[in-house]
């Protein structure tokens, strides 16, 4: 932009998936102000404390003192990084993963990337891993946000597509939200709920979670469970509603299989012992059976509560047949609807962008689809290996396994569960690259390479919501410094290492300025990426080859929407057939599953984690800003007030709280909303915010010390949202 020159810019909120349309204001080179898109169909022009104050969080004083500049190379860890120029990073980033390569093999290589990244950041990552590399060592923090809901959406429904959209709101006669403080979690979702309630005094809203948090506030029906114990809920009020007849048996044997199994699974989940397991009473199960079913529209709402779970699967699984049971999908208003953690989770899904996918929705598992990408890309294979997920990635580095690891856009070093062993791993790999728009995480300091990435504001793109809609990201100013755009890191590191690999001649023709015709990775702009993409999903259940990057800037549009296609689609399998062999969903035969750590006499309180309203992950963003301390200034564990009077513990003491993995030290706060023998921490507080340097010279880990590894075996999912824990004054 010009000097002095005020422009304005339609682009996408990055951080939660309800995907707002912001409009930035700039002046010159800076961010000036940020509102509400009003053409936005996520938002039509609403924005939360969060999107409202991003302007503030990207003018140059917070700049300077939280971003990445410039390449930096460690030469020894715990020393203080020093600059190098681009050109010099690139080339010891090709030479050390070469090495590793040659000596080790590929899987002796991981990529770690994020949710936050665009779509066409996160296809050239898929592609250089998969393709170039030959591993499939590439996951994303995705894995701890959305692996179960695709896994339970494949395994009933067959396609990791949420069938609903937000206008479904709009059309509910009964919204049943379960594991999500979607009021503090997806705010402007939350105001959408709030005016149909205001517009329809009749729907009824039921919130179920182990925490009675704000989202309460507006429920009919708040069922309590405690933690873990949402599959025997679910499978109990399938066997009310079967018992009292209040199920669509000619749905069910038109478009479903498999009921039969699962009948005998449910039948032993009694009210009796529902009520008893869940700690819930056996009136509120049958009401909310009875709404579910009987609702002339039944929406559900569901996140992290379901996901983050060693059944996560069986979770997501378990609420789907209760949707399929009673014929409550496949028309405006109905249907199970998982919210996205992250931005752009979706994005990531679609391209392939994880251990066991491929592009377009394809699985690695499949030769025919290892095939087709491989055909796709111009690469003779696709390796058929698994690759390591999130967890099985750290712990194989932490092993000595992998030896190099790539991370981009985020911090494993606080939001990975059981630190120790994350932080064992990062200490152990030989050269790990962090790729990050800001200097304050704590995986910076285990980096040997630091490469500077543009981030929101700067960036161009695309990003897909909740409700399958994808949005262009533009940028309103050029990043600060030497920092560059992620798919440009990623496309420039790709074209070394294919020279290195190869032994050809260099890809890239200087003298042109362009890529010669064999690199893998030709790619000039993110459009040319996002093509290849397009092309990539033709046919499949996320067709997108009617869209262009020309129609996308004119308004977001949903999938699939195949070429001829006008618009896209709103709500899936209205015609009741499902993207499965036999055009039937299936129900899952899901078994309750106790947690992987239940409390116990040495680890008497069930630790639940979550976020809250102003923060944003590991605060690296929205931890620049005072006014969003506002809220909740500073970490707590929060107990119910009786526990606390029971262990002589008043407001603000200081306590340690323990897992089996590690131990924290915090202020306790009295909480109603949290119920007896159970505690709560928010995810936000690690590094600095706890209290400075550990004995090894590394930052603290905040509450993912306590965390579990332990993980779904379906989804490979962990169960950051329990741990076993004891408290004690410090
Ligand atoms: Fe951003 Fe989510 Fe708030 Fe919308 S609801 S403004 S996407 S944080």
């Amino acid at each position: 932009p010009a000097q002095g020159e005020r422009r304005e810019t339609r682009s996408t909120c990055p951080y939660c998936g309800v995907g707002c349309g912001v409009i930035i204001e700039s002046q010159g080179v800076q961010i000036t102000g940020v509102r509400g898109d009003p053409d936005h169909p996520a938002n039509f022009g609403r924005l939360c404390t969060k999107g409202s104050t991003l302007h503030l969080t990207a003018t140059a004083p917070v700049t300077l003192q939280t971003r990445l500049l410039q390449p930096m190379r460690r030469e020894h860890r715990g020393d203080k990084p020093r600059p190098l120029g681009w050109d010099a990073a690139l080339e010891f980033a090709t030479e050390s993963f070469a090495q590793i390569i040659g000596e080790h093999g590929p899987d002796a290589v991981g990529f770690y990337i994020s949710g936050q990244l665009l779509t066409e950041d996160y296809y050239v990552f898929n592609k250089l891993a998969k393709g170039l590399v030959g591993t499939n060592n590439v996951d994303t923090n995705s894995r701890l946000c959305m692996s179960s809901a695709v896994a339970g959406y494949k395994l009933t429904l067959g396609a990791d597509a949420p069938p609903t959209c937000y206008d479904d709101v709009n059309h509910a006669g009964c919204i049943f939200i379960v594991g999500s403080n979607t009021a503090f979690a997806h705010p402007i979702l939350f105001r959408r709920i709030e005016d149909a309630r205001a517009a329809n005094p009749a729907l009824k809203i039921v919130f179920c979670d182990p925490r009675k948090t704000d989202t309460a506030g507006i429920a009919d029906l708040y069922l309590p469970i405690q933690p873990g114990t949402d599959v025997m809920l679910f499978n109990g009020l399938l066997h009310i509603m079967l018992w009292e007849g209040w199920t669509k048996p000619e749905y069910i044997a038109a478009h479903t299989t498999g009921l039969d199994d699962l009948k005998a699974t449910v039948r032993d989940c009694t009210p009796d012992l529902v009520a008893q397991v869940c700690g819930i009473r056996k009136e509120d199960l049958f009401t909310a059976a009875k709404w579910f079913a009987t609702s002339p529209a039944t929406l559900s709402l569901y996140c992290q509560g379901l996901n983050q779970s060693t059944s996560g699967t069986a979770k997501n699984a378990a609420l789907i047949n209760l949707h399929l049971a009673t014929a409550q999908i496949g028309k405006p208003g109905a249907g199970p609807f998982s919210l996205t953690g992250q931005p752009n989770a979706m994005g990531g899904r679609e391209v392939g962008g994880l251990a066991n996918l491929l592009s377009a929705h394809r699985d690695l598992s499949d030769p025919q689809h290892r095939a087709e990408v491989a055909a796709l890309w111009g690469v003779a294979s696709v390796p058929d290996k698994p690759g390591k997920t999130a967890v099985e990635m750290f712990q194989a580095a932490a092993d000595g396994e992998i030896r190099a690891l790539w991370i981009a856009c985020t911090n494993p070093a606080q939001s990975m569960p059981d630190q120790n062993t994350v932080r064992r791993a990062l200490e152990r790999a030989e050269f790990v690259v962090v790729q990050e728009a800001f200097s304050t995480t704590s995986t910076c300091d285990y980096a040997d390479l630091l490469l500077p990435a543009s981030t929101w504001g700067e960036k161009t793109g695309t990003v897909t919501n909740s409700e399958r809609r994808i949005s262009r990201v533009n940028p309103a100013v050029p990043p600060p410094g030497e920092a560059r755009h992620d798919w440009a890191i990623a496309v420039d590191f790709a074209r070394r290492l294919e020279r290195r690999l190869s032994g050809r001649p260099e890809p890239f023709d200087r003298a042109r300025d362009r890529p010669v015709e064999r690199s893998l990775f030709p790619y000039t702009c993110p459009e040319s990426i996002w093509n290849e993409h397009r092309e990539s999903t033709r046919g499949r259940d996320l067709d997108i080859t009617g869209m262009s990057y020309a129609l996308l800037e004119k308004t977001p549009l949903q999938w699939p929407m195949p070429e001829g296609a006008t618009q896209g689609k709103a709500r899936l399998y209205e015609d009741g057939v499902f993207p499965t062999p036999d055009g039937r969903a299936s129900f899952a035969n899901t078994v309750y599953q106790p947690l992987a750590e239940p409390r116990e006499s040495r680890y008497p309180f069930s630790l639940t984690t979550g976020r809250l309203r102003d923060q944003w992950h590991g605060m690296s963003r929205t931890g620049t800003l005072g006014r969003l301390f506002g809220h909740v200034a500073e970490p707590s564990v929060q107990m119910h007030p009786q526990d606390m009077r029971r262990r002589l513990l008043a407001e603000g003491d200081l306590v340690h709280v323990t897992s089996k993995r590690g131990s924290i030290v915090v202020p306790v706060q009295a909480s109603p909303e949290v119920g007896l023998n159970q505690a709560f921490i928010a995810m936000h507080w690690g590094g600095d915010y706890l209290g400075g340097c550990s004995s090894t010279g590394h930052r603290l880990a905040g509450v993912n010390a306590l965390t579990t590894s332990a993980y779904c075996p379906s989804s490979k999912q962990p169960e950051l949202k329990h741990a076993a824990v004891k408290i004690l004054k410090a």
